[in-house]
């Protein structure tokens, strides 16, 4: 009868993978933690869990991503849920929360922080897909509950299954009281009072003949999620068109890019007026965020 040791050797699949797919199985069928992998590794399984397996082994050799098929994925210091109508989230990504942390931090350190309770910092993440970004962030500051009561925090996706995904994510991590999500094509159907203090934002910007789109992962997200149909910049573009409307003075804007995109980008922030455009590098040293101040 088949065992986690039987099931693991001479898998068709990438080992680490196989491991995250069976632990994934033993918790869901069976209540295992994941240590009872290696603890029980000559257990026999039950025959509902090696049919599972099997199928969940098929999908993997079609190349289905194996967030997917577990329907989870760990970002930051958080666990999401993840489907098929979203991007998976990229560690490169929490780059944009580590800075979005500091720059909050900063702020909330400096003796003259303007932000109250009553008059709190509003924090946007536009196209929110999973709620990643939004989540992470808020996520954090819970833990600082002097800082936390001065922010409000705001996310949109142009898919509604995205953004039920995201409220499902928040419900999750008892962060659903604390943010506001919007259905909308970046700005457009956003309330015309609201004036941000920090925008953040993975936009699609994968160009639409780019050959990484017919590859791995990225072949089952969402391509909405991941190429604006045109050059890769276009999402940037249409969201700078109207963000200066929606924001305070000396507000901090920070888009995530390709590692090509850096110069384009920061060319787009000076045209619409914004100063102390920076670029910083992810950890595998490739230009992955650009920031500005609205003036
Ligand atoms: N970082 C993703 C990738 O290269 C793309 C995400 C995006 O377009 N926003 O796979």
């Amino acid at each position: 009868m088949p065992t986690v040791q039987s099931l693991l050797a001479n898998c068709a699949i990438d080992s680490v993978d196989a491991r995250i797919l069976l632990s994934h199985l033993c918790s869901t069928h069976l209540g295992w933690p994941r240590t009872y992998l290696i603890t029980h590794h000559t257990d026999e399984l039950p025959t509902a869990l090696i049919e599972h397996w099997y199928e969940l082994l098929q999908k993997r050799l079609l190349g289905y991503p194996v967030a997917y098929l577990i329907g989870k994925k760990s970002f930051h210091d958080i666990e999401l849920q993840v489907n098929a109508h979203v991007l998976i989230p990229r560690p490169e990504t929490e780059l944009l929360v580590e800075f979005a942390i500091s720059h909050i931090e900063s702020i909330f350190n400096s003796p003259n922080s303007i932000f109250t309770p009553a008059s709190p910092m509003l924090c946007l993440d536009l196209g929110t897909g999973s709620g990643a970004i939004i989540l992470a962030l808020a996520s954090y500051f819970k833990k600082i509950p002097e800082v936390f009561h001065c922010l409000n925090f705001f996310a949109s996706d142009i898919s509604l299954q995205a953004i039920d995904l995201a409220k499902l994510n928040s419900k999750n991590l008892d962060l659903h009281k604390n943010i506001t999500f919007f259905k909308s094509n970046w700005l457009t159907n956003f309330p015309k009072h609201l004036a941000f203090d920090l925008v953040l934002s993975n936009p699609p910007y994968i160009a639409s003949d780019d050959a990484h789109l017919s590859h791995g992962d990225l072949r089952f997200e969402p391509k909405v999620a991941l190429t604006d149909g045109f050059d890769g910049l276009n999402a940037y573009r249409l969201i700078l068109k109207s963000l200066s409307h929606y924001l305070n003075s000396g507000a901090i804007v920070v888009f995530e890019h390709g590692f090509e995109q850096a110069v384009a980008i920061q060319c787009l922030l000076q045209d619409h007026d914004f100063i102390g455009v920076l670029t910083n590098k992810d950890f595998s040293g490739s230009n992955r965020i650009t920031f500005a101040q609205s003036k």
